[in-house]
């Protein structure tokens, strides 16, 4: 492929990645000649859920210059910390994954260790406990992180549970203020060649749409990277058998938690998402194992609000299209690929996918070297996040269904055999370019699951025992004493970003 020079470009799809596509790329391209139009089908509709998210979403907005606050009141949103795990290590069991650091490394040791050798010595403490963003969510307490925290200990971040069409409706509003251009209208024919990708859209309206660049955002069907272009599938659900979702919204009872409910079934697990005005659930589970009336049957025994509707249903498969960007077509959001929403991870892909697409569109123009630079980095983007996702199945010890066994069971990739072999051997972080999660969140799954390295770091052994012991239980004062002065969850967002 010689440059290829793009004036115009086409968005398909106004799902929230169409129009956080559209808002970032309104953007990106102001100055410039090169003009952006959405197409999506009012008569079609989008996907509908995806209310969880993680703090690099905060960050998108606030590049649009948005608010923290103000995107909660448009979005009836409330804070999220982390995700609290139930019944995924063992039936009762319960743990939470924050968005946050686990007590303070010291002569470049990771805390573990330290914690590990306290252990040893009879201390009964939890990792947890040196957490403020657990101990925060544990009494569903809410404070925003200082920008300067005074030491590791105060360090934590986090994320929205949001309204997705509302999200999208905020984006939209930014994307057509600066420029873009929406067409509501189904597109019934595309034309394409074998050698540029597509050409033209035919749409139902009787208009014919054509760009130097498409952007694809049309949701599971992958309209033009799949059904135009027929680019292919990497099926994983070798790893991750769930392949089936019922979601449904209920009222929400009693205060919100400022965290977001895993709670693992008989095959799968479901959702709980607190918003300021209802509550979002799903149950994610193995149509091997279970059936769709059962999944609901669950669904409905571990709902405690009324359902504001019958519960939707999804299929899908656990993967990603094995080329992101195929000729002029490059896919964002679910056309892209799909991993079940365990860690909240579809939106933060979406913005990955967008953050590419800003470098590679320094001039107007690409090259073959930006598609494959692109196509290379999503892979390793999704093989990463998948493989922080299987670590949550294989890692269980529950014995209540062949389901788990299976999980159990599986032989996992090599990277992540690998990764998994040097935590449980040396208590080694490995940390792998490209990768959403870092180590303190590995750290929170493994002690989650109970899966602590063997030994920990022998060079802690010339500390005084006495001085260790003291260290760390100034940290979890520290801790303690900065959950104690926090406002409720409920009492912050009333006081800041209620919505009207
Ligand atoms: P869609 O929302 O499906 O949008 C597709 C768009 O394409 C629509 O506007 C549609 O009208 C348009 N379109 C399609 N065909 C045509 C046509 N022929 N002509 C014109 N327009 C067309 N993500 C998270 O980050 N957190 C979560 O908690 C989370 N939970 C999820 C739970 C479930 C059960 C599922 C299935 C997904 C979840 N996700 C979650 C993923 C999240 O919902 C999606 O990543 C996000 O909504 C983006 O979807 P999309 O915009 O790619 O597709």
């Amino acid at each position: 492929m010689n440059t290829k020079e793009v004036h115009k470009i086409v968005i398909v799809g106004g799902g929230t990645a169409g129009w956080m596509t559209a808002a970032m790329l309104s953007k990106h391209f102001r100055k410039t000649a090169i003009s952006i139009t959405l197409i999506e089908s009012s008569a079609i509709g989008t996907v509908g859920v995806g209310e969880a998210t993680i703090p690099t979403l905060r960050r998108f907005y606030a590049e649009l210059g948005l608010d923290d606050m103000d995107v909660m009141r448009r979005t009836q949103a409330t804070c999220k910390l982390g995700i609290k795990f139930k019944d995924w290590y063992q039936p009762g069991s319960d743990f939470i994954h924050p968005f946050g650091l686990y007590g303070q490394k010291a002569n470049g040791i990771d805390f573990i260790h330290y914690w590990m050798k306290l252990r040893s010595t009879g201390d009964t403490s939890k990792l947890a406990d040196y957490s403020l963003g657990v101990n925060l969510a544990q009494q569903s307490k809410f404070i925003e992180p200082s920008p300067r925290p005074p030491s590791e200990l105060s360090v934590f971040d986090w994320a929205l549970h949001f309204d997705a069409s509302q999200f999208a409706l905020l984006m939209r509003e930014y994307a057509e203020a600066n420029g873009v251009r929406r067409v509501d209208a189904k597109i019934e024919r595309i034309q394409a060649n074998a050698d540029v990708g597509v050409e033209s859209l035919f749409l139902d309206n009787g208009e014919v749409v054509s760009a130097d660049l498409y952007i694809d955002c049309s949701g599971f069907r992958g309209l033009l990277i799949q059904e135009a272009l027929e680019t292919g599938y990497e099926d994983w659900s070798e790893w991750l058998m769930c392949d089936r979702a019922v979601a449904v919204q209920s009222t929400r009872e009693g205060p919100a938690p400022s965290y977001t409910v895993s709670q693992a079934h008989k095959a799968g697990w479901q959702w709980k998402i607190p918003l300021q005005h209802r509550q979002g659930n799903g149950h994610v589970y193995c149509s091997r194992y279970v059936s769709e009336d059962e999944a609901i049957t669950t669904l409905r025994e571990h709902t405690s609000g009324e359902w504001l509707h019958e519960p939707r249903k999804f299929g899908f498969t656990a993967g990603r299209r094995k080329k992101a960007w195929n000729k002029n077509v490059i896919a964002v959001g679910l056309s892209s690929g799909f991993l079940e929403p365990l860690e909240s991870t579809s939106i933060a892909l979406i913005e990955t996918a967008i953050e590419k697409i800003r470098r590679a569109f320094r001039g107007p123009f690409f090259t073959k070297q930006h598609v494959d630079e692109f196509n290379d980095l999503t892979a390793q983007e999704y093989e990463r996040v998948r493989d922080f996702i299987i670590l949550h199945y294989k890692l269980n010890q529950r014995d209540d269904s062949a389901f788990w066994r299976e999980c159990r069971d599986m032989v996992l990739p090599d990277k992540l055999a690998e990764k998994v072999a040097a935590f449980r051997e040396r208590g080694e972080l490995i940390r792998y370019p490209i990768e959403i999660f870092g180590p303190p969140s590995w750290i929170a799954i493994y002690d989650g699951f109970n899966y602590l390295p063997e030994k920990y770091d022998q060079r802690i052994d010339r500390m005084s025992p006495e001085y260790l012991q003291k260290a760390l239980e100034d940290m979890r004062n520290a801790v303690a004493s900065a959950v104690n002065s926090a406002p409720s969850h409920e009492e912050f967002i009333r006081q800041h970003c209620a919505a009207p």
